[in-house]
């Protein structure tokens, strides 16, 4: 697998504002990088993920929080499945320059939509 490219980690970096997407810690050049979906795991087609080293499936991390997403009790499992979604949708948000409040009303809709039938 391919390591993630600088132009790509500079993207991360300025998308993400240079802070740990869980905690908020001011990262410089300590920050990890972490995989969404796993590089060997089935990819989100809806998010239009093509392959692992996509800005929308990365999200900058401090090393603490990192290791903590990599270790997490089993009962977070729904907790983190649904994290991962919605950070997800917050890169889809920034890419596009929508109001991430807006993406997310949008993909209550569709689940919405799916319910009903
Ligand atoms: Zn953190
Ligand atoms: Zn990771």
């Amino acid at each position: 697998m391919k390591s993630i490219d600088k132009e790509t980690r500079d993207y991360v970096y300025r998308r993400d504002q240079k802070k740990c997407r869980i905690c908020g810690t001011p990262l410089h050049e300590y920050g990890h990088i972490h995989h969404l979906y796993h590089r060997n795991g089935i990819l989100p087609v809806w998010a239009g993920i093509e392959h692992s080293n996509h800005p929308r499936n990365l999200v900058l991390l401090c090393p603490l929080c990192h290791q903590k997403l990599h270790t997490p009790p089993a009962k977070y499992a729904a907790y983190w499945a649904e994290w991962r979604e919605k950070a997800i949708l917050v890169n889809i948000a920034s890419e596009y320059e929508i109001p991430v409040e807006e993406i997310f009303k949008h993909r209550e809709a569709i689940n919405e939509a799916i319910q009903k039938k």
